[in-house]
């Protein structure tokens, strides 16, 4: 049996309910399409810092320095718990040929996500999640898109042979079959 080729994807996005709400994201697109093609590996960040399901929300706090990762309401920070996670998981990713990262979230959120101030106000809309900002700063060849992107057909297209092309990059430099 031909091995498939392992890609890393926000575990929502499979149908596990590890959201904040117990809820879950399903993409028919990735297990219907792209898991034809590929080995679907999940990781939920929120799930490894440890903040349960349920959880409170949190999002992204521009505090002057740096982001933080704050419960909406009560402004507990979760950055540190999630730093440990990113430090744990971004090693452990090399053998992926490319992540699915789920779209609006301030953890997996690629692009277009609202940072807030001290007082709860958006101040800005073009943060990125901070698992992902940690996965395009270690692997900054690897194809990463959106789920919402792959419902379109050129876009899915695009991602499928930018992962292939990586793969076959990879397979060059370790010599691997
Ligand atoms: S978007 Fe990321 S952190 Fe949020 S539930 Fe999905 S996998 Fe977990």
């Amino acid at each position: 049996m031909i091995e498939k080729i392992p890609v890393g994807i926000s575990s929502c996005l499979l149908g596990n309910e590890v959201r904040y709400d117990g809820r879950h994201k399903h993409s028919r697109y990735c297990t219907e399409i792209l898991a034809r093609y590929f080995e679907l590996r999940p990781i939920c960040p929120e799930l490894e810092a440890g903040l349960g399901v349920p959880r409170p929300p949190i999002h992204l706090r521009d505090d002057g320095d740096e982001l933080r990762l704050v419960e909406v309401s009560a402004g507990t920070d979760h950055t540190a718990a999630m730093d440990r996670v990113i430090d744990r998981a971004m090693a452990s990713l090399g053998d992926l040929r490319g992540f699915v990262l789920k779209a609006k979230s301030p953890s997996c959120g690629l692009e277009r996500i609202p940072v807030h101030d001290l007082h709860r106000q958006i101040v800005r809309h073009n943060g990125r999640g901070m698992f992902a900002e940690a996965l395009v700063r270690y692997y900054p060849r690897m194809p990463v898109a959106e789920e919402t992107h792959l419902e379109d057909d050129q876009l899915r297209a695009d991602f499928i042979g930018q992962v292939l092309a990586y793969h076959k990059w990879r397979q060059t430099l370790t010599g691997e079959e």
